[in-house]
């Protein structure tokens, strides 16, 4: 039996996957009353096939496990409530409002997700765009207090250190590097995802200090201080459409 973590539309819960050799032909869900989630599935079923399964059945899944009333589900049903939630560092918390008498709002993060304060004069149809500037001001900060000191970090490692460190908001691209500036770029909503995953982006970017090109050379210096690189890599690529602000431009 292993445990794993799924984020899907529906919210992110871990579960628990048996394995079988014998006899088994299909997969089944059950899902305890404590809130735990497993999985029994064929040995020849693949991950992603497994995972496939489990997010066409994510809605089931949450709504069973918020009956149940388990501390994973109860972090959903908040943000039924109040329909918002965001990623920070991995873990999803959701974002709460409290309106004001204050002329100024203000935005507060805790163990309970974040908390803006919104002036009353902020209309409901405004409040959506007034949350999206207070978060995004907050993790774009955030990102780069914690990408300067994971920089710091594997610049002690590698003994390599860029010169500048700077957070931007390309549509795209999660990081990018200047050799002859020696300057890192990196997409302020890296920080949604979990600290293994910003280590990666933070390996790969210095380790374009040295080696400017994708070549066999530059991966064999990610390997080295990032021995599980594709793994992290493979999560960015499937997962990274998730690591935004749930509030639409
Ligand atoms: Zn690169």
């Amino acid at each position: 039996m292993s445990q794993h973590t799924i984020i899907t539309p529906s919210g992110t819960f871990e579960y628990h996957l048996n394995r079988s050799a014998r006899r088994r032909r299909t997969m089944e869900i059950h899902i305890r009353h404590e809130g735990v989630v497993e999985v029994h599935a064929p040995n020849s079923f693949s991950k992603s096939v497994v995972e496939g399964f489990l997010r066409r059945k994510a809605a089931w899944i949450v709504q069973k496990l918020t009956l149940f009333g388990s501390r994973q589900a109860l972090l959903h049903q908040r943000s039924m409530n109040d329909a918002k939630e965001c990623f920070y560092l991995g873990k999803s918390y959701p974002v709460n409002f409290e309106i004001n008498q204050a002329r100024w709002g203000r935005i507060f993060f805790d163990d309970k997700g974040w908390t803006i304060e919104v002036p009353h004069r902020i209309g409901d149809a405004e409040r959506g765009n007034y949350a999206r500037d207070f978060l995004e001001k907050w993790f774009k900060s955030h990102a780069l207090s914690v990408l300067k000191e994971r920089v710091t970090y594997y610049g002690h490692l590698m003994g390599d250190h860029p010169g500048a460190v700077k957070v931007r908001s390309p549509k795209s691209l999660w990081g990018s590097c200047h050799p002859a500036k020696r300057v890192l770029h990196f997409n302020w909503r890296i920080i949604m995802a979990p600290l293994t995953v910003i280590d990666y982006l933070v390996v790969h970017e210095m380790s374009h200090l040295k080696v400017a090109d994708h070549s066999q050379r530059f991966w064999g210096r990610v390997l080295e201080f990032c021995p599980e690189y594709k793994i992290h890599q493979k999560w960015l690529k499937q997962n990274g459409y998730q690591l935004r602000l749930p509030f639409k431009a």
